[in-house]
């Protein structure tokens, strides 16, 4: 029969999380210097002598480390463990620390966030890490529990996820949501800095008898190729997107509404010498209906106000008969 303790250190070295005992009692100076401190300043302190905090991690002590951890790290012995964690939360992973300093100078007991390590192979990790101060040590820093988790594999399929809940499906430019947010932040750099900002509503005209004629997948495949004539034809800094069915967007910073309508032209001159096919026995051009706003603190107070500017000058457009460009008044 194996004995508890065999059961224990089996559980604790292979438990899939990386579990360790860390000795902060270097801290308790400082700890009583900022006994009854609001957390606020305590982080302005701990910022102010950066270099006094990363001088005692550095003398932190590990006590028990579990094999999760030795592996996580790529590390054989606890000392090496405690050097290649001190040395994130002195790099790249400072502010973690801080907050993590933070929790526990100020009694919470308790702190969660995410670190980014690069560790063995050079390889660069995020990490989860949760620190928290055992009941019983009341507020002793003395056993400070550690644990850490890979997470990787997770934060990759977070970006990817967060990157395409951005992106219009069918052609891969910035969706509605994304436009308005973009539109949002050029809007808040255009006032802080005094800059121009224009954006630009772009229609396609009578797409609907293409779909009638040539059924909706030569629809799909018109709007994709549309997608990347546009996207051809402005710059790397201008953000454009669908905002809808055959509606297109495109925010041009620092550029004023006189200067957006040239490119208004130079993609419409591009469409007017772009010949489509259908089973290569039909050929027709397409024409857009153009709406520019300029950006004018008046007029717009945000994404969705300075939309609304161009899509009313586009549909100007489209009732004095289509295929033109008019920027709107303000
Ligand atoms: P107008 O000149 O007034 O813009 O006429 P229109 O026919 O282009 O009409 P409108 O812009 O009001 O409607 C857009 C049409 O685009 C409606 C629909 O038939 C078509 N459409 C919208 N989304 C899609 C899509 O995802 N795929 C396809 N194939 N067609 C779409
Ligand atoms: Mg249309």
């Amino acid at each position: 029969m194996p004995q508890a303790k065999d059961i224990y250190k089996t559980l604790f070295n292979e438990v899939p999380v990386a579990i360790v005992d860390f000795d902060y009692s270097g801290l308790s100076e400082i700890q009583q210097k900022l006994k009854g401190v609001e957390r606020s300043e305590i982080r302005q302190y701990l910022y102010k002598h950066a270099t006094q905090i990363k001088a005692v991690a550095k003398k932190f002590k590990v006590g028990l480390v579990n094999d999760t951890a030795l592996s996580l790290y790529g590390v054989r012995t606890a000392a090496n463990f405690s050097e290649a964690l001190v040395r994130a939360y002195c790099g790249k992973s400072f502010d973690v620390f801080v907050e993590q300093l933070v929790s526990l100078l100020s009694g919470e007991g308790e702190f969660s966030g995410e670190l980014k390590c690069s560790i063995a192979r050079n390889r660069q990790q995020d990490i989860f890490i949760r620190v928290s101060v055992p009941k019983k040590y009341g507020t002793s820093l003395g056993h400070v529990l550690v644990t850490l988790q890979d997470i990787t594999a997770w934060k990759r399929i977070e970006r990817k996820l967060r990157k395409e809940a951005q992106i219009d499906g069918m052609t891969r430019l910035y969706n509605q949501s994304a436009i308005l947010d973009k539109l949002d932040i050029e809007l808040i750099r255009a006032k802080r800095y005094g800059l121009e900002l224009s954006c630009m509503m772009i229609d396609l005209d009578f797409f609907k008898v293409i779909n009638d004629k040539f059924g909706h997948q030569k629809g799909d495949q018109i709007l994709k190729k549309v997608a990347d004539m546009i996207k051809d034809c402005f710059r790397k800094v201008d953000v454009i997107g669908r905002y809808g069915g055959d509606e297109f967007v495109v925010i041009l910073p620092e550029t004023s509404a006189r200067n957006a309508n040239f490119a208004a032209q130079r993609l419409q001159k591009i469409f007017a010498k772009t010949l489509f096919r259908y089973k290569n026995v039909i050929k027709f051009y397409i024409t857009l209906s153009i709406g520019i706003a300029g950006y004018s603190p008046k007029k717009a107070k945000d994404a969705k106000d300075l939309l609304a500017l161009a899509d009313n000058a586009m549909y100007d457009v489209k009732k004095a008969g289509r295929n033109a460009i008019k920027i709107a008044k303000i």
